[in-house]
């Protein structure tokens, strides 16, 4: 397997560098996770804008939407170089991984017209509202319900670990339209006005301190039928679709952890102990095997074959590794990892929540198990019984 760019990557890869390099001087250089919202979400708005303006605010969009036109492979070379030059997070994940690919690929005309570009410029954020207290893994046993009245739909339910809720100004949504039939074809796909009445949003604090994440409340939301994305019942087609890119998204996300950073750390303390070394060894050796399998993920995509199995155990390797690197960091800090906060602190923090979203370790397990070695599914008579037969808690 040649690991190295081809020529016409390896041209991107410069324009990118290039581009980043002119422009990353213009917000903050200190700009983490461990900022404050009120600091940070101004700051990330500014950067999707001169994004926007200068043409790399979505990679693979079709150009006629504002897009670059351009593969997996180019996005993942993209998301390579803002690690590299370490651009801030980006405010707009649901927005232009998730929101815009359903709309570009199942809305109407007036859809795209009304929602792209301010989805790419950040004048509007969205968060994705699909997980339910019942709901996380089996996502298709939503129960969410959503009625037809007239022109509208009047939405009853709860929502839960809904990235950004809180200053969302729009929601992709699934709710249940049909419960006489298998839980998958019951389901409709919507895009919901964050400022509509009923709408309740809740910040919930994780150990970190922080309120990334919400829970919901829907209580008679009436939704247009013009917000429907596809066909009543098709809202599962739908989800595949933001689903799969939300893969790509998270498969991007290696920028919580740069292993100079940690050795960095390392040779600022100076009286490193054996163990310690071979804690950052250990380190090193999970990171570089990570590299390796992103690099065949890469490969699969340049030959147009979608990597799900590798997409699985690089997700778990990258779990794997940003424990280690968590736990290096924290017994160099030795005391101070506990007298102060910082980012090594906040990534032990997180990495448990790392292994869930997306879809836990034990999922990617499972389809491991399933595409690999090749088992067995489970069965599963929930997915051929009418949904209101099926018994939930
Ligand atoms: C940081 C973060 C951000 C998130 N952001 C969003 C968001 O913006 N919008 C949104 O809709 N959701 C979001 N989620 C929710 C996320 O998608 C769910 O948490 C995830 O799908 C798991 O669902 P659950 O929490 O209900 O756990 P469950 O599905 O209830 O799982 C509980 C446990 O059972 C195990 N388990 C479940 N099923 C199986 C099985 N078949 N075989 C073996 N083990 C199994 C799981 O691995 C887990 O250990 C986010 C989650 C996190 C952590």
């Amino acid at each position: 397997m040649d690991l190295s760019d081809s020529p016409s990557e390896a041209a991107f890869r410069h324009e990118a560098r290039t581009f980043l390099e002119q422009h990353v001087h213009e917000v903050p250089a200190d700009l983490s996770d461990e900022s404050d919202e009120a600091e940070s979400i101004p700051v990330r708005k500014k950067w999707q804008r001169t994004l926007f303006d200068n043409g790399w605010a979505a990679i693979t969009w079709p150009e006629r939407h504002g897009g670059r036109g351009l593969g997996p492979v180019e996005q993942i070379i993209w998301n390579q170089e803002c690690v590299r030059a370490k651009t801030p997070s980006s405010i707009n994940i649901v927005g232009i991984g998730m929101a815009g690919p359903a709309i570009i690929e199942h809305g109407s005309d007036e859809q795209r017209d009304r929602y792209l570009s301010r989805i790419l410029s950040g004048e509007e954020i969205w968060c994705q509202l699909f997980s339910e207290p019942n709901a996380g893994s089996d996502l298709p046993a939503l129960a969410t319900s959503a009625k037809r009245d007239g022109d509208e739909w009047v939405v009853n339910g709860q929502k839960v670990w809904s990235s950004a809720a809180h200053f969302a100004d729009w929601g992709i949504l699934l709710a249940r339209t049909d419960s006489s039939v298998p839980k998958r074809k019951g389901i409709t796909f919507f895009l919901v006005d964050m400022t509509t009445p009923g709408v309740t949003v809740r910040p919930l604090r994780q150990m970190n301190g922080k309120t990334h994440f919400n829970e919901v409340f829907l209580d008679d939301v009436r939704i247009p039928d013009g917000n429907r994305v596809g066909e009543v019942g098709g809202g599962w087609g739908v989800a595949t679709t933001t689903l799969l890119h939300e893969r790509m998204a998270v498969g991007g996300s290696m920028g919580v952890f740069n292993m100079d950073d940690l050795i960095g750390l390392a040779n600022s303390r100076g009286d490193v102990s054996p163990h310690e070394r071979d804690l950052l060894a250990r380190t090193y050796i999970y990171d570089r095997c990570l590299e390796l399998l992103n690099a065949r993920v890469m490969s699969k995509l340049a030959h147009g074959e979608i990597p799900t199995a590798e997409g699985s155990i690089a997700k778990l390797a990258l779990t794997r590794m940003l424990a280690a690197a968590a736990n290096t960091a924290l017994s160099i800090l030795g005391p101070r990892a506990i007298a102060e906060p910082g980012i090594w602190q906040n990534l032990f923090l997180i990495t448990p929540g790392i292994r869930v979203g997306g879809g836990t370790d034990d999922i990617q397990r499972n389809m491991i198990a399933e595409r690999v070695l090749g088992l067995p599914r489970d069965e599963d008579e929930s997915r051929t019984l009418p949904f209101d037969q099926l018994r939930r808690n």
